[in-house]
């Protein structure tokens, strides 16, 4: 008998433990599934709705209608219960951001026209310009009033260090740059300074132009730059560069794909004119906020470990009467962060390391916000483990995410979660950052693991008034917050 018991004993502790084991997963399970039952589309909707009222002028980083969308926002994480950065901070970390509000613009091309007897005096055509549909003025363009020739400056780009100039021979000095955006390689790295808006302004500043015109497809508002004073730059259509062009017999398209395919710079001065007026006001003392909340992880050790999951907060502002209330960009991307943040609040039993929630200010200024707060991650964190971001997740039916090369296994874990929920139609990979990455580069840089997600689209109205509540489907981004959920949930327990 004394030996049975023996045998029994531990045969009794491992049905025990394996029961505990059981009813534990099972628990972690139940709680899980509340996190996931938590998350309803029509909560992301409501969130993306108030993100685009007019009150909140297109959130616009520094402007007043910016600071009242992130007061609203850091009051829903403390309604959720999540703890902010410190007592005495909340929930909003602020950054110097200065803005610019632009009031009013006019364009009228002033075309040269062919002369019936050479030794006359050149005559011109005026043809008024429409904002938006012809022309847009950057958003961060200081005010003028000017009338002046334009020079055409291929990429706009000077490097003599590669050996490359597209200003060789020109003299832009009182003129109107004109150029498109991007490079002669886009392989090559070196060219990647040249490529920022702000580089490509001063540029163009210190050669003495009044202003820098890119040719894009369409014109659309774009605040990613610097005020510089007496500087005038604006996006023109591909149209209008047309017309402008016409004198040389060329079409933009054309010369594009020149510049593209012979990688060697074409510059020429050109006759016709354009005057450009703005009106703009300019607020060098502006402040931005990243909105921040966070469930402390479990683990005495590993809670000092952070996965951050982010989105930009900010769009394009109001200018010129139009609103950009970016529903799509980024009202969505931070309506599902909010939608993961409630559900890890919900969760009984928290993962290992902590979960911290920032809606990120100044992207479309250029990741501002993000940068800011990989520089200055809060004190009670030392290490950014992993970082996932949400950039336009709310318009089309499906999703897909890229994922940094090397973390195969977070790779897997988003596999694995979307097996539940069936969202992401493709899987890419992150395998370095550029100038038109999201917010995730600069904690790319710092070796975080990163996953950034988006939905299938199309974005028809990216950065035009037309993106707008109506392109939003709820379902896609409460599937998104559900992948994430489980995604997140696995990777900061592990
Ligand atoms: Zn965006």
């Amino acid at each position: 008998m004394k030996h049975n018991k023996l045998i029994l004993l531990p045969a009794l502790i491992l049905i025990l433990l394996f029961f505990s084991f059981t009813i534990r997963a099972e628990k972690t399970d139940s709680d899980l599934q509340k996190g996931l039952d938590s998350i309803l589309p029509l909560d992301a909707y409501g969130y993306v709705k108030t993100m685009c009222l007019p009150r909140y002028a297109g959130r616009h980083t520094g402007h007043e209608g910016y600071t009242g969308a992130a007061r609203w926002a850091a009051g829903k994480f403390k309604e959720w219960g999540l703890k902010p950065i410190s007592g005495k901070v909340g929930y909003l970390q602020a950054y110097p951001s200065p803005y610019v509000v632009v009031d009013k613009a006019e364009m009228t091309l002033h075309l040269i026209e062919r002369q019936r007897q050479p030794e006359a005096e050149p005559s011109f055509k005026e043809v008024p310009l429409k904002p938006l549909t012809d022309f847009m003025p950057m958003l961060f363009s200081d005010s003028g009033d000017h009338t002046a020739e334009l020079v055409f400056a291929g990429w706009g780009i000077c490097a003599p260090e590669i050996g490359y100039d597209d200003y060789a021979r020109l003299d832009v000095r009182g003129k109107f740059i004109l150029c498109f955006r991007g490079t002669p390689d886009r392989r090559d790295d070196r060219y990647q300074k040249h490529d920022h808006h702000r580089f490509r302004m001063k540029t163009a500043r210190e050669k003495g132009a009044l202003g820098l015109f890119y040719i894009y497809e369409e014109p659309l508002a774009n605040p990613n730059g610097d005020w510089i004073e007496g500087f005038t730059p604006a996006i023109i259509s591909e149209k209008t560069a047309d017309m402008i062009l016409e004198e040389r017999g060329i079409k933009s398209t054309d010369l594009r794909n020149d510049l593209s395919t012979y990688k060697q710079p074409i510059s020429f001065p050109l006759q016709s004119k354009i005057k450009f007026k703005v009106e703009s006001r300019n607020f060098p003392g502006g402040v931005g906020y990243n909105v921040v909340g966070y469930v402390e992880g479990s683990d005495p050790k590993l809670k000092k470990e952070c996965l951050v999951i982010g989105g930009h907060f900010d769009h394009c502002g109001e200018h010129m009467e139009l609103l950009f209330s970016g529903a799509n960009d980024n009202a969505s991307g931070s309506a599902v962060v909010m939608e993961v943040a409630q559900a890890f609040a919900v969760l009984k039993k928290k993962p290992k390391r902590s979960v911290v929630f920032v809606l990120f200010g100044g992207e479309e200024m250029g990741l501002m916000g993000s940068t800011y707060f990989a520089d200055h991650v809060p004190g009670q964190f030392e290490k950014l483990d992993a970082m996932f971001n949400f950039d336009m997740v709310g318009e089309g039916d499906g999703a897909g995410c890229s994922v940094s090369a090397e973390h195969e296994d977070l790779k897997k874990a988003l596999e694995e979660a979307d097996k539940h929920i069936n969202i992401l139609r493709r899987i890419g990979t992150i395998r370095g950052v550029g100038v038109r990455s999201s917010d995730y580069a600069p904690f790319f840089l710092k070796g975080a693991a990163c996953v950034s997600f988006a939905s299938n689209g199309p974005h028809l109205a990216y950065h035009l008034p037309g993106d707008s509540i109506y392109r939003i489907n709820p379902d896609i981004m409460a599937d998104i917050a559900r992948v994430t959920l489980l995604t997140a949930h696995h990777w900061a327990n592990r």
